[in-house]
């Protein structure tokens, strides 16, 4: 008669423990199908991005090899905030906060293709933004300076450059008005945002032989993409390449 209760106790003991295993499968399958659909839930970023380079480069007019690998290369979803990681890929430019925007990816492409880059060039980028325009020259050129006017987008755009690995990236914070006249002059500067006039510093910091894309214009219109070449003679060249749309150049105050 004492061996009941013990018995008892044993076959309660193996019944909480049963339940405790239980639950603990469960608690793993749920787990379980939560990383497969999470996995499930994911674009396939990489494939999205041969799509893109095929569909909105290649099918328009990009056709230099170096800037078509680029573009299939840098993680653009990475430089979006999360909520916009699914459409990273799609062809409209997308915000980043602080009222800015990252470019459509056929406006990096094609103003990075302007600039006819070889892989000892030195260039200099205004409005670094989300860093991906940044991260696209830095897979064609040795070193790349970009500077941006707010702070927090330019911390953010350091970071994560720093994080995937760019070495050959400098980031500044300040009006990129005056360009970088420590580092000048360089050969090729792009400016991605809208601008009423050329700035005189970057002209004056253009390599001989050097190249410039800016979007000028009046302010909130349609301005025009100018592609500036500084002659061997310092003579400046300037030609209009296409109508486009950008975020205002901001001054200082
Ligand atoms: N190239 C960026 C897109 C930039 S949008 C990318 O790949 O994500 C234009 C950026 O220019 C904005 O972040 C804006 O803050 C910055 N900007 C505007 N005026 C500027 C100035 N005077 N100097 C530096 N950056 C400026």
């Amino acid at each position: 008669s004492r061996s009941l209760p013990v018995q008892q106790d044993f076959s309660r003991c193996f019944v909480s423990l049963r339940k405790a295993f239980e639950m603990k499968s469960l608690i793993s399958l749920a787990l379980c199908l939560g990383v497969l659909k999470g996995l499930w839930g994911q674009p396939d970023f990489p494939q999205l991005r041969q799509r893109m380079v095929r569909e909105q480069l290649q099918s328009r007019d990009i056709v230099e090899g170096s800037v078509l690998r680029a573009l299939r290369k840098v993680p653009r979803h990475l430089f979006v905030p999360e909520k916009y990681r699914a459409e990273a890929y799609s062809d409209p430019p997308l915000p980043i906060g602080e009222g800015q925007t990252i470019s459509q990816p056929y406006m990096v492409a094609f103003m990075t293709q302007a600039l006819r880059l070889k892989g000892s060039d030195k260039v200099l980028e205004i409005g670094t933004g989300s860093g991906y325009q940044a991260a696209v020259l830095a897979e064609l050129v040795d070193s790349v300076y970009t500077i941006e006017i707010v702070e927090p987008l330019g911390e953010a755009a350091a970071k994560r450059l720093q994080a995937l690995g760019y070495e050959n990236i400098q980031v500044r914070i300040w009006d990129g008005y005056h360009g970088w006249p420590r580092q000048a002059p360089f050969d090729a500067i792009i400016v991605t945002a809208g601008a009423e006039a050329l700035p005189q510093p970057l002209v004056d910091q253009l390599a001989e032989g050097g190249r410039m894309v800016i979007p000028v214009g009046p302010h909130q219109g349609v301005r025009d993409l100018v592609l500036l070449r500084k002659k061997r003679n310092g003579k400046l060249v300037r030609e209009s390449l296409m109508p486009v749309r950008f975020v205002p150049f901001t001054r200082e105050n």
